[in-house]
């Protein structure tokens, strides 16, 4: 019973974000898998009447979050809407179960919703696979709407999927907000482009183009879909060099999933990157190891 009680305590303070009105629901260190994991998308809980979560996490951490939810005790029952920032299972997988059990519509662009709706398989984005899921309505670039007392507002940013979105709205406590899913860390595969028949190049100067757009709205707090570490070369350091960098390195990851202040740097980082060709984040990220280390 008590130790019960502690693990709750801890799961909520790992829920809390920078501002009151939204909670990270699912992601790291709450539902299952490690940073580079299938199942480690972030999934946010924007409070109101009704609520609205924007990603809801792989079919595959489902059961975990729902005890996330009633952790802070929202009911299912009263989520108004699963709005998600892309099709890629680790995002959106669950959302045909809460449709199925809870009649929770859902809603994406129209760039990714016939991916969301046939189910899909794609090789890096993770591999899972991700069960159809009926599309309840489609959300277009500049449009904003209303749940409830609450205005969304969206930006189509195609690069990471072609119907990628950043999600902006206001918290109670004053801060804007802005959802980015997956389009500022980037990664995908260039091979899947490929077969998409796109052009990488020009996809890449498209998407530097949409941050270039959303880095000048106004926004205090960004939230991440991940949140993956650059890291240094750690077989170059000794062990007590390793250990602090990766506890710094924890702590500033720990500090940007619940809503970086620094988003526009790490927004002008991708963009020059972009621009420079680099598809990909470097290949160095942190291990598991390194996480143990790190504790
Ligand atoms: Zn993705």
């Amino acid at each position: 019973m008590i130790k019960e009680q502690i693990d709750i305590d801890i799961l909520k303070e790992r829920m809390a974000t920078k501002v009151s009105d939204v909670w990270r629901v699912g992601g790291w260190q709450l539902t299952s898998g490690g940073v580079f994991s299938a199942y480690s998308a972030e999934a946010f809980l924007v409070v109101g009447s009704p609520n609205v979560l924007i990603d809801c996490g792989s079919h595959l951490t489902y059961d975990e979050l729902l005890r996330n939810l009633s952790v802070i005790g929202v009911r299912p029952e009263d989520i108004g809407l699963v709005l998600a920032t892309h099709s890629h299972g680790d995002h959106i997988g669950a959302a045909a179960k809460l449709k199925e059990v809870y009649g929770i519509p859902f809603a994406i662009h129209p760039g990714d919703a016939g991916e969301a709706e046939q189910g899909f398989h794609d090789a890096l984005s993770p591999a899972v696979f991700t069960p159809p899921v009926a599309v309840d309505s489609l959300i277009h670039d500049g449009q904003e709407f209303q749940v409830g007392d609450r205005t969304f507002s969206i930006y189509h940013l195609p690069g990471h999927s072609p119907g990628s979105v950043c999600i902006g709205t206001q918290s109670v406590d004053g801060p804007r907000l802005m959802f980015v899913g997956d389009v500022v860390h980037g990664i995908f595969s260039a091979k899947a482009i490929e077969e998409r028949g796109e052009s990488i190049f020009e996809l890449m100067l498209k998407w530097a183009d949409g941050l270039e757009r959303v880095r000048n709205l106004d926004f205090d707090y960004m939230f991440e879909g991940h949140v993956f570490p650059f890291m240094e070369n750690l077989s170059l350091m000794d062990e007590d060099e390793q250990h602090n960098f990766v506890g710094r390195l924890l702590s500033e990851m720990d500090s940007r999933r619940k809503g970086a202040e620094n988003g526009k740097e790490l927004i002008d980082t991708r963009i020059f990157l972009l621009r420079q060709g680099f598809l990909h984040l470097p290949d160095y990220y942190i291990s598991e190891d390194c996480l143990t280390a790190g504790k």
